[in-house]
């Protein structure tokens, strides 16, 4: 049965998977065309394998997901509550620059006076740049949340903030939500064989207990696999394999110790092969190694990653995950289209993995119900999109290492020039006389701000010339009043925002 080209009828689509991708869109999709009430042009099916599991990380977002929650219409209460959820406020990058205990910030607030007055070349010390600017870093050095109990939930007014939230748990709550709330079909089955007509066109799934789907749109969530826009459809992966060496995680839950604090931002810890990053939840850290086995051993790792968690944790079970870097070059092919591993991957150091799959689901939202005929318009549209998002992304990870002074082999290798995509050359090769600036980042599919480009490249200590241009630079005034307020600002905050464990336990106790 072919729904496709009889728009009186629902369009059906079909989502394959069920971890944190295909619930995601299932939520977004059902909730904005109110599914579940029945009246809209839709009708979702998430099928998910009780046999495969999910790839149990992922807990580390982008401000992004308040909004895709809110619109969700979950409670944050109860978000905190079921996913052990905390609050993150940036990402604080520690050692990548000597090891010797260097860190920088990369806060999700943006400088004060951005847009109003170019700050860099005022600072002084440039790697001091986010602290000169923003008050977010020392609210996170003092494990701050980033309100009060007196502001609402989802309020930001005060910070800018994203969340840490237990990965499995996460995908439990969005499943339960769409299933009750939002009208979303679910069926435990494994996918065991795709039909294709063409290598455009997926004609039906094939589950283990003989149901066979067909759809409008399959929505290939099946994680790094990509049964459906991988495997049956053939597309191709833009590698980028030659500019992150990364392709290996190591991934603990370490219990907290007694009286812990918990973090209010991720911490990325460079290490001799690559970084750790620690998340903080309520219930635990998830705590994991990313590596590139071409500088390093899995036994070499594991042990770099015990000593960051320490003897004390020597009983716990680190989880080995693969994974190579880039994207497919197609991500909607015909009526497929894949979102979350099945798309594209690419280490995890901002957080850029969930940030794509609310973005795609919202692409499928605005977009359906289609008529056939504009399927392959939108589809194009959407590709060039997402092309150009996943260089960005690429380019905006790779800007971490460049100016790393490491002595590793590893270290090395990542600021060679040769690994350097040209896209990102050609931008370091203008901002070396004024640094990366608002209109740069114009395009309104931009993922990342030109402040998060400033707080990494200054946070390195990149120090751009600004003597060409120098003659723009004459508002010091303006420029110092703008360090004192940032001064006041941050005293205001630091005496008025709550720890953050204390903030959380408080909330979810009201
Ligand atoms: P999976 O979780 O692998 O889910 C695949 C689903 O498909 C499962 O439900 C499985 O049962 C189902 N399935 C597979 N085959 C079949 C079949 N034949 N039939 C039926 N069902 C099938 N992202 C972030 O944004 N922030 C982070 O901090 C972050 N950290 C990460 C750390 C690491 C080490 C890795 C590897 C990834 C990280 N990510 C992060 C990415 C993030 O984990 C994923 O984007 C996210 O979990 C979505 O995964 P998924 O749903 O696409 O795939």
């Amino acid at each position: 049965m072919n729904h496709s080209s009889d728009t009186s009828k629902k369009q059906r689509i079909v989502i394959v998977g069920g971890g944190t991708a295909g619930w995601l869109t299932a939520a977004i999709v059902a909730a904005k065309h109110k599914v579940a009430m029945g009246e809209c042009g839709l009708d979702i099916t998430l099928v998910e394998s009780s046999d495969i599991p999910t790839v149990g990380v992922g807990e580390g977002t982008w401000p992004t997901m308040r909004n895709t929650l809110k619109d969700i219409g979950l409670s944050e209460k109860e978000v905190f509550r079921r996913c052990s959820a905390a609050f993150k406020q940036g990402g604080k990058f520690v050692n990548w620059v000597n090891g010797d205990g260097d860190f920088y910030y990369h806060p999700f607030t943006v400088p004060l006076g951005y847009g109003r007055v170019e700050m860099a070349p005022y600072v002084g010390d440039i790697a001091n740049f986010a602290n000169a600017t923003n008050f977010q870093q020392h609210v996170c050095e003092r494990n701050m949340a980033p309100r009060t109990l007196s502001e609402q939930e989802y309020s930001s007014a005060q910070s800018n903030y994203a969340y840490h939230l237990d990965a499995g748990a996460f995908a439990d709550m969005l499943r339960d939500f769409s299933k009750t709330e939002l009208g979303v079909k679910h069926i435990v089955a494994t996918v065991e064989s795709v039909a294709a007509s063409s290598s455009e066109h997926v004609e039906s799934v094939t589950l283990n207990n003989g149901m066979v789907l067909d759809a409008d749109l399959f929505v290939d969530c099946s994680g790094f696999r990509s049964l459906l826009l991988g495997e049956t459809l053939g597309e191709s992966v833009v590698s980028a394999d030659d500019v992150l060496f990364n392709n290996s995680a190591l991934a603990l839950h370490v219990p907290h110790e007694e009286d812990f604090e918990i973090k209010p931002y991720t911490q990325a810890t460079a290490q001799e092969a690559g970084w750790i990053w620690d998340i903080g939840l309520s219930s635990r850290r998830g705590v994991g190694h990313v590596y590139s086995t071409d500088f390093t051993t899995d036994e070499r790792a594991e042990e770099v990653l015990r000593q960051y968690v320490g003897d004390e944790h020597g009983d716990l079970k680190a989880r080995t995950i693969r994974f190579n870097s880039g994207y497919k070059k197609r991500i909607w092919k015909g009526n497929c289209i894949a979102v979350g591993l099945s798309a594209g991957f690419v280490e995890p150091l901002e957080a850029t993995a969930l940030m794509l799959i609310e973005i795609s689901a919202r692409y499928i939202a605005e977009q359906m119900p289609l008529p056939t005929s504009a399927m392959p318009i939108v589809s194009q549209r959407f590709n060039k999109q997402m092309n150009y998002r996943w260089q960005r992304i690429i380019d905006f990870l790779k800007l971490h290492y460049i100016f790393n002074q490491r002595s590793e082999p590893y270290w090395v290798a990542n600021r060679d020039a040769a690994s350097i995509p040209d896209s990102l050359k050609e931008d370091l090769e203008i901002w070396k006389y004024r640094g990366p600036q608002i209109a740069d980042f114009s395009a309104a599919i931009e993922l990342f701000p030109a402040a998060s480009y400033q707080y990494v490249l200054y946070g390195m200590g990149f120090s751009p010339d600004f003597s060409l241009q120098s003659h723009f630079y004459n508002e010091r005034d303006l420029a110092d009043k703008v360090i004192k307020q940032n001064q006041l600002i941050t005293q205001q905050k630091l005496s008025s925002l709550p720890n953050h464990r204390d903030y959380i336990e408080q909330w979810l106790a009201s």
